[in-house]
C-alpha cells in the first residue's frame, strides 16, 4: 500500500481589503464635525447590499450619501432609509444599443421626479473609446441641454491615473491624451460656467495638483470630490505634503467622496476597509501600511498610507459644509445639515 502524504494545509489568504489583519469592527469615533457627515460620492447599486451598507457606514460616522444607483433600486431605497440617500441621474451602464442617448434622457427624467439634481457623466478614457463618442460629442448636446433646463448639476469623470496613462491607455491613437482629455473638459467647463458642477476624484489627476489648482482658478463653478479609496491612498500620500497644502488652500472647493461600491459579496468588513482608508487619510497622521492591495502596483511596491491630518475647520467644511452648500445650491438638503 502507498501512503498518500496529504498536502499541508495552505494558509487562508488575507483578504484584499484587509491585509493587515485589522479589526475593522473596533469602536472609532466619528468625524469630529458638527452636523451630519456626508459621502459626496458612492454606489450603492441595490436595496439587498443596504444593510450592510449603512452598518459599516453608522461604524464609520458616515451619516448620508450622493450615490449613483440604478434607477430601478432607487424607490426600495428611498423607502426604506428615508432621507438619507440622494441620487445622481445616471444612464443603464449596460445599455450599449443605438437608443442608448434617448433611454438616458427617458431615465434622466425619472430621476429627476424621484428628486434627483445631479447627472453623471462618466467620461474616462475607456468609456469614451466604449460609448464610441468624446463628451463634448454632438451625440451628448441633449443630455446637456435636457440637465441645463432642468437647473441641474454636473458631475464629471475625466482622467484616470497616471498608471493606467502608461498602461493600458498608452495607446494614445486610439485613448488619446490626457492633454487631449482635459482639454475637453476645459472646454466644456467654459461652455456650461454657470453650471455646477463637480470633478469626480480630483478631477481625474491628483497626480498633477497644479492642473487642478489651474482648473480650480479659471471655473469658479466647479468642486472636486476626493473620492476613490485606493488611488487616492496611494497619489495623496506620494504627496503628502503638498496635498495637505492643497486641501488646505482649496478647502471651500473639495468634497469628501468615498466612491464606495456595493456588492453581493461585499459585507461589512470590505465596506469599512474604504470608510477606514479615507478617515485615516483624511483625519489622522497615520503613516503606515494599508489595508487594501493596490492592483496597480507590484505587491513588493505597495504603497504606504500617509494621512493629512487635516484642521478641524478644513474637516467640517469637506465632510459636511461644502455638501449642503452645493446642494443647496440645486434646490436640495440633507436633514441635519447646517
Ligand atoms: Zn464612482
Amino acid at each position: 500500500m502507498t501512503a498518500v502524504l496529504a498536502a499541508p494545509p495552505e494558509a487562508p489568504k488575507a483578504p484584499e481589503y484587509n491585509l493587515t489583519g485589522i479589526d475593522f469592527r473596533r469602536p472609532m469615533p466619528r468625524p469630529k464635525v458638527r452636523g451630519i457627515v456626508i459621502d459626496f460620492h458612492c454606489h450603492l447599486l441595490g436595496r439587498r447590499h443596504a444593510e450592510a451598507w449603512f452598518g459599516a457606514a453608522d461604524h464609520y460616522g458616515i451619516d448620508r450619501f450622493v450615490s449613483m444607483t440604478p434607477l430601478e433600486e432607487v424607490v426600495a431605497i428611498q423607502r426604506d432609509y428615508p432621507g438619507r440617500v440622494q441620487f445622481i441621474a445616471v444612464p443603464r451602464w449596460q445599455d450599449r444599443s443605438d437608443r442608448w442617448v434617448d433611454e438616458w434622457l427617458i431615465r434622466l427624467e425619472a430621476f429627476y421626479n424621484l428628486g434627483s439634481r445631479i447627472v453623471k457623466f462618466h467620461a474616462a478614457p475607456g468609456t469614451m473609446v466604449m460609448r464610441g463618442h468624446r463628451l463634448d460629442s454632438p451625440v451628448y448636446k441633449p443630455l446637456f441641454r435636457e440637465a441645463v433646463a432642468r437647473k441641474m448639476a454636473i458631475m464629471t469623470h475625466i482622467g484616470d491615473p497616471d498608471l493606467w496613462y502608461a498602461g493600458k491607455y498608452a495607446d494614445a491613437s486610439k485613448f488619446g491624451t490626457r492633454d487631449e482629455h482635459y482639454q475637453m473638459w476645459e472646454s466644456l467647463l467654459t461652455e456650461y460656467s454657470n453650471v455646477p458642477w463637480v470633478g469626480a476624484h480630483l478631477g481625474g489627476n491628483p497626480e498633477n495638483l497644479a492642473r487642478l489648482q489651474n482648473v480650480l482658478d479659471r471655473f469658479p463653478n466647479l468642486m472636486l470630490d476626493c473620492s476613490a479609496t485606493r488611488w487616492m491612498g496611494r497619489e495623496i500620500s506620494a504627496r503628502r505634503d503638498q496635498a495637505r497644502e492643497f486641501f488646505i488652500r482649496n478647502q471651500d472647493r473639495i468634497l469628501f467622496g468615498s466612491d464606495q461600491v456595493s456588492g453581493d459579496d461585499r459585507g461589512f468588513d470590505f465596506l469599512a476597509s474604504r470608510w477606514w482608508v479615507h478617515r485615516k487619510l483624511w483625519e489622522t497622521a497615520y503613516i503606515g501600511q494599508t489595508p487594501i492591495l493596490d492592483p496597480d502596483l507590484p505587491p513588493d511596491r505597495q504603497p504606504a498610507l500617509r494621512g493629512l491630518a487635516l484642521p478641524d475647520e478644513v474637516l467640517q467644511k469637506l465632510y459636511c459644509d461644502n455638501a449642503a452648500k452645493f446642494l443647496q445650491g440645486v434646490g436640495v438638503a440633507f436633514d441635519g445639515c447646517g
